[in-house]
């Protein structure tokens, strides 16, 4: 068997590498893309395969809600399921639960109400482990308590109860392998009982049945907002767990990130991956975040930014509804090769983006996603032949020259 992640180069915190999932290899660093309901948004997933990506993340809050972890698994897993077909994440739920209005947070979990319907939930870090099996992406976040404030004793309270949290979810984690492990999980239609909640969040016990043949991949999560000393407690103590990986979650800007990047990952084993949660909507995160030691990243941005015209040049974002693009009879970037870039003019997109024309969305996030994507990957080719430094200094003062 394949290690999960093999190391080819060090340039300093950062590496190149591979990660290996059953349903095939990311070269890192790299971009995943944000398929927060099993789908990027206004992208199909052979789109998302020509545009050059590796990797997609989905939510596991969105997906109990709807359409229930039950039906993926029947539907073969996350990657069948969504035809995807490629390794996959699936954050824990937790950043979307804590941003819900009444959620009432203790020891055992969180309640809440589902923002479709308003029926009662509760997660907890074993049926958030459970919910992710039944996903079955190949990696696996953590549940953690995201603190409702930047106040460092809310932050310190957090990071504490994201810890107890880990040490529940790497004994569910472990007790579902097991089980499978156990079971020689050689017949793809073996079943077993899970005890406590189920992830349709049930009370009673229920029939499990795990479409997926080989192992998935759990990753800890490091808390600790900006605060160097907790996100170097939390580094040590999510470094001390049997997981496969790491993300480092919570809310922060580019401002301190270096810093903090340096503390956490100077902490974190060498030899398992780690993913920065939610960053990448800003270029100089992403040079920042593999400088410092980051393997991959998601975020919901590039394509949230394109379906309302902000889109990326080498220059900077530009708003392509901006009426100075009407005649406009050129590209968007001269030197992109995707799918909009070389068959559309900017004219054409601010057109179609002002007669709110459903393609304009497509070609926007076609576009959006294939420059963060290929910006990540351009990382990792100047990581490997020795010209990083020159590639980021020249891209962020072209890129952020206003
Ligand atoms: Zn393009």
């Amino acid at each position: 068997m394949k290690p999960f992640f093999t190391i080819e180069k060090r340039e300093g915190l950062a590496r190149v590498g591979v990660v290996h999932t059953p349903h095939g290899d990311i070269k890192t660093p790299a971009f995943v893309g944000a398929a927060t309901r099993a789908t990027v948004k206004a992208l199909t997933m052979s789109e998302m395969r020509d545009l050059g990506s590796q990797a997609i993340l989905a939510n596991t809050y969105h997906l109990i809600l709807r359409p229930g972890t039950d039906l993926i698994k029947e539907g073969g897993g996350l990657a069948e399921f969504s035809s995807w077909h490629g390794p996959t994440f699936t954050d824990s739920g937790g950043f979307q639960i804590f941003s819900l209005p009444n959620v009432k947070i203790n020891e055992n979990g969180v309640k809440f109400k589902s923002h479709i319907d308003g029926a009662n939930f509760e997660i907890t870090p074993e049926s958030s482990m459970q919910a992710q099996w039944a996903i079955g992406a190949d990696i696996h976040m953590a549940f953690d308590h995201l603190a409702k404030s930047e106040d460092y004793d809310d932050m310190k309270t957090a990071m504490l109860r994201t810890h107890a949290w880990l040490d529940r979810c790497v004994a569910e984690h472990h007790r579902i392998k097991n089980i499978i492990t156990s079971n020689g999980n050689s017949n793809p239609s073996s079943s077993v009982a899970l005890r406590g909640a189920s992830p349709s969040l049930a009370t009673s016990e229920k029939e499990f049945e795990f479409p997926h043949k080989e192992m998935q991949y759990l990753y800890a999560v490091v808390q600790g907002g900006t605060f160097n000393d907790l996100r170097a407690e939390s580094a040590k103590y999510c470094a001390d767990q049997p997981v496969d990986g790491f993300g480092i979650g919570g809310v922060f800007t580019a401002d301190g990130m270096d810093e903090m990047l340096k503390t956490v990952n100077g902490i974190l084993p060498e030899d398992k991956p780690r993913h920065l949660l939610g960053m990448g909507q800003e270029p100089i995160d992403l040079f920042i975040g593999a400088e410092f030691g980051c393997d991959t990243f998601d975020c919901v941005g590039p394509t949230r930014m394109a379906r309302n015209g902000s889109l990326y040049t080498l220059d900077g974002r530009i708003n392509i509804k901006n009426a100075k693009y009407t005649h406009e009879f050129s590209p968007l970037m001269e030197d992109c090769d995707c799918e909009c870039c070389k068959n559309y003019t900017k004219a054409y997109l601010h057109h179609l983006f002002k007669t709110d024309e459903i393609t304009a969305k497509v070609l926007a996030s076609i576009h959006n996603e294939y420059f963060i994507v290929h910006t990540v990957d351009k990382i990792r080719e100047t990581l490997l032949d020795g010209t990083f430094k020159e590639y980021k200094e020249s891209f962020l003062s072209r890129y952020y020259h206003n």
